[in-house]
């Protein structure tokens, strides 16, 4: 009872503090999940030890255990990490913006080269795609398919041009004829390769592109950090896009990608379809990533229902003894949300040794108060003293609520009890409530 009892009492003042020793399984649990959802496994020590130290000595809110607080602590500094907003693209004022696509072959550059045109499309942007895969002799053949397809121009030079030449005069063309944005899409190879990177380099440094974005398969896993380090450093991006997101991937490279390269995940794919692309939004990423939804929704519900500075007021009342009706009512009413009113019941002298049977009674019991309690004015719920020497204010609140007056008396003298071995067991001093530890 006792263990009880002092659970119950944490509960009302949330004064439960996350600490290492009361989110192990917590911290078991994300660390499992980040690395099931593919996050870098050293992307995954780092962040976790970012955020163990941050989590410490955070009140635990009624309701909830420090592992589920930790849990939404963790889920709340992933979406800081992957960005709180959405990042848009740039567009510049003196046209034409200029992209240019990167990426290993296969990951989806020339698919999200279309992807990206239509979108800009749509919003009344005009475009220009470059085609300067040169080596596959079907890669041009695609991306002209995919502008016939969305009714967007292509710029190409045939197969034996040279990518730079194309790029170059890709975006001349671009200017003459006033077009907004210019997407340079460009060849991939199935690794990293020296030759790749060397010809990107160089129509980087030729184009001045105004975003270079990194177009990174979502299924990729692990290697995506290494991948998007590489990219990053010998050719600079500005942000990328995290492809094939219909697939079962948990997303984990999008924490990867945001953590390594320090630039946003601007959009992601979610299909082979042109039209399968949408904005990148953190909080979906990291629910994904997290797949903790059910912890997050209970957080979430708990939070709408405490207000930490409110419980913090309250436990300062209990402490100087000024807790009075109305705040009996507030608890009451958060205790009865949360679906725990054995908890405050205890508190009621004599109520301490109960079985279910009795709690039952007890929350009759409780209904009565409550009642009582709102038949009171509002002078009288904020100093029940004035209740003791007043009969005929009894009188008047038995009639009110539809009790008898040795009711009201019952209310007036139990709360009184009640509050003064609250401000007992606030003082931390349990053995001097009698019948509470069993003396
Ligand atoms: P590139 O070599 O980087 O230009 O890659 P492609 O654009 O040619 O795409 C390679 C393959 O991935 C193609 O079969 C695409 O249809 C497919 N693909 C691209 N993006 C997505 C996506 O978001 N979801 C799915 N399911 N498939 C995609
Ligand atoms: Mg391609």
């Amino acid at each position: 009872i006792a263990e009880r009892l002092e659970g119950a009492w944490k509960k009302l003042r949330g004064q439960d503090e996350i600490s290492p020793s009361n989110i192990r399984d917590a911290l078991r649990d994300v660390r499992r999940a980040l690395l099931e959802a593919d996050v870098n496994l050293q992307v995954v020590k780092e962040f976790i030890a970012e955020v163990e130290p941050k989590a410490q000595g955070t009140k635990v809110i009624s309701g909830i255990s420090p592992d589920q607080q930790f849990i939404k602590i963790v889920y709340d500094e992933l979406v800081a990490v992957m960005g709180e907003t959405n990042v848009p693209l740039i567009e510049v004022d003196t046209a034409p913006t200029i992209i240019l696509m990167a990426g290993l072959q296969g990951t989806g550059k020339t698919t999200a080269t279309a992807k990206l045109a239509l979108h800009l499309h749509k919003l009344n942007r005009s475009c220009l795609m470059v085609a300067t895969d040169v080596y596959r002799p079907a890669a041009i053949n695609q991306l002209t398919t995919l502008g016939n397809q969305i009714g967007v121009p292509v710029f190409d030079m045939g197969s034996d041009a040279n990518p730079v030449d194309i790029a170059r005069l890709g975006v001349e063309k671009a200017k003459v004829e006033g077009i907004n944005t210019v997407i340079i899409d460009t060849a991939g190879r199935l690794q990293i390769d020296a030759d790749m990177m060397g010809e990107l380099s160089r129509i980087k440094e030729t184009v001045k592109p105004h975003e270079t974005l990194l177009v990174v398969d979502a299924m990729t896993g692990q290697e995506a950090a290494s991948l998007t380090h590489v990219f990053n450093k010998q050719v600079g991006i500005s942000g990328a896009i995290l492809s094939k997101l219909d697939g079962d991937s948990r997303g984990g490279a999008a924490l990867s990608v945001r953590r390594v390269s320090g630039t946003p995940i601007k959009f992601v794919g979610i299909g082979e379809k042109v039209e399968a692309l949408q904005p990148f939004y953190p909080e979906r990423m990291a629910s994904r990533i997290l797949g903790m939804g059910d912890v997050l929704t209970l957080v979430e519900k708990a939070q709408e229902e405490i207000d930490i500075a409110d419980a913090e007021k309250m436990q300062e009342k209990i402490l100087s003894a000024k807790f009075d009706f109305t705040d009996f009512l507030k608890q009451m009413r958060l205790l009865k949300n949360m679906g725990s009113l054995g908890g405050i019941i205890k508190m009621i002298p004599g109520m301490n040794k109960l079985t279910d049977e009795q709690l039952q009674k007890g929350e009759t019991q409780l209904k009565r108060y409550e009642a009582m309690i709102n038949s009171m004015t509002i002078e009288e719920r904020n100093n029940p003293e004035i209740l003791s020497s007043s009969p005929n204010r009894r009188k008047r609140i038995a009639k009110g609520s539809g009790y008898k007056d040795v009711d009201v008396s019952k209310l007036v003298g139990d709360f009184q009890k009640m509050r003064s071995m609250m401000q007992k067991m606030g003082q931390g001093d349990l053995s001097k409530i009698p019948g509470m530890l069993g003396n």
